[in-house]
């Protein structure tokens, strides 16, 4: 097999980044995600499920069928030839990312500086000191009592303000700088939303403003109780490197996993097995809640299109699901230069190296992992080969320097045939994540090829 970069055509490679770079810079929420991947599904034919179990239609080879659940995770299925029964191939990548949320009541002002600053809660595994000293953009939707939605996104736009959480200058961090890093962060993770204050005798006067301007969005401050709002780092996703050999984009994990699985499905032609796309929300926070992989809602809509199918037994649904086989799409630690004793040389990722499969994550004694069979192992490795798709079999940094899970051994409780794999990152979970180009691509190039597994 030769290296990725010298077969293939850098131009190939580098206009499909484009778009992929173009999703991750407008798609920077779960739910953000979710319409867009709706709307790319529709184009393509796509139907919404809960219309076609309502007009009490049949569903057949070639058709295809989306489901959505609060908004937040969405499921696609290309009815295959063969009798869902047989099972599916499934390529399962989530939406969500680490990020800043807002508290219920978030809204403060400083007496002392006249700032008004909102409060966050932090989602999934940061590193807090990375979200500081950086322009920040307010995502999200506020929902009124009278049952109408009001959607935000401040600061990705030229004209746009944008937000900050300070970070304390070097010339004063004497009683910090040694200390750990949660401690010098600590709760302070407070974004600086204004500092004019409102003319007159007013108490807090900063926040009073804030609140004025923010009625001529229709909202109130106690809106924000009903609201979902994200802080995530303002802008798009760049080339990186003199040669452009890399994308500095937010929200990689996992939404480079979640593109190239789309593309592949809606590029894919039919097939015999169905194939499914499966985009989910809560990964990051351990896959629980109705968006978030452990939900039933997958299982419920294979028994919904079981059904439509004419398989309506519950045995056949057990039996789509456990002759199953899938990737649980996500990405690993890419090797760093910079940081070498937390790596393997030897077992880790590498950027540009194609795709990485872990056959187990986990932490410590493999605590946590889903671990992949090797028959389905090498049943890959001949689909890889056959294919000149260029992979590696990886795990992720030092045994015990860490760890990590992802969505593999939830659905393998369905007994299916499941394995980790996707792109290697640097700055995994930092505001700026870097991908390799020639790993993107690759990625699509083998989750097209996965769609077409035989059984046997
Ligand atoms: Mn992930
Ligand atoms: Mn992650």
């Amino acid at each position: 097999m030769k290296k990725l970069w010298y077969y293939k055509n850098n131009k190939e490679i580098f206009d499909f980044c484009e778009d992929y770079k173009k999703f991750i810079s407008d798609n920077k929420t779960e739910r953000e995600c979710v319409m867009s991947i709706r709307e790319l599904a529709k184009k393509d034919g796509y139907k919404d499920l809960k219309d076609i179990i309502k007009s009490a239609s049949k569903l057949k080879a070639g058709d295809k069928v989306y489901a959505t659940n609060l908004d937040k995770c969405i499921f696609l299925f290309k009815i295959g030839r063969n009798p869902i029964s047989d099972g599916m191939r499934i390529l399962g990548a989530h939406i969500d990312s680490p990020r800043l949320d807002l508290k219920p009541n978030p809204l403060y002002e400083n007496g002392a500086s006249n700032i008004a600053l909102l409060d966050t809660h932090y989602y999934g595994g940061i590193k807090k000191y990375q979200w500081t000293a950086l322009p920040l953009a307010i995502h999200g939707i506020v929902c009124k009592k009278d049952g109408s939605t009001i959607k935000i996104n401040i600061g990705e736009n030229d004209q746009d303000p944008v937000f900050c959480i300070t970070d304390l200058l070097p010339h004063l961090d004497r009683d910090t700088s040694k200390g750990p890093e949660s401690k010098i962060v600590g709760e302070n993770l407070n974004v600086i939303i204004g500092g004019i204050p409102l003319d007159g005798d007013v108490k807090e006067p900063v926040k009073a403003s804030i609140i004025k301007i923010m009625k001529n969005y229709n909202i109130e401050e106690e809106d924000f109780i009903s609201a979902e709002i994200e802080i995530v780092p303002a802008g798009k996703a760049r080339d990186m490197g003199l040669d452009r050999s890399f994308i500095l984009g937010y929200g990689q994990d996992d939404r480079i996993c979640a593109y190239t699985s789309l593309k592949a499905l809606l590029d894919s032609d039919e097939t015999d097995n169905t194939i499914v796309g499966m985009f989910v929300d809560k990964e990051e926070v351990g896959s629980q809640g109705a968006s978030g992989m452990q939900s039933l809602f997958f299982e419920d809509m294979v028994a919904e299109i079981a059904n439509l199918l004419g398989e309506s037994s519950p045995l056949a649904v057990r039996r789509a699901l456990r002759n199953s086989y899938m990737l649980s799409s996500d990405v690993t630690a890419g090797y760093d230069p910079n940081y070498e004793s937390a790596f393997d040389k030897n077992n880790d990722a590498y950027l540009g190296k194609g795709i990485s499969f872990n056959k187990y994550t986990g932490s410590r004694g493999k605590s946590g992992a889903n671990d992949a069979s090797p028959e389905y192992i090498a049943k890959l490795r001949n689909l890889l080969d056959k294919g000149d798709i260029n992979y590696q079999l990886t795990e992720m940094g030092k045994i015990d320097q860490g760890g990590g899970g992802t969505i593999a051994y939830i659905t393998a409780n369905y007994g299916m045939n499941v394995i980790d794999c996707g792109c290697p990152l640097l700055n995994m979970h930092a505001p700026w994540e870097v991908s390799s180009k020639a790993d993107v691509y690759e990625a699509y190039r083998c989750y097209k090829a996965f769609l077409t597994l035989k059984s046997e």
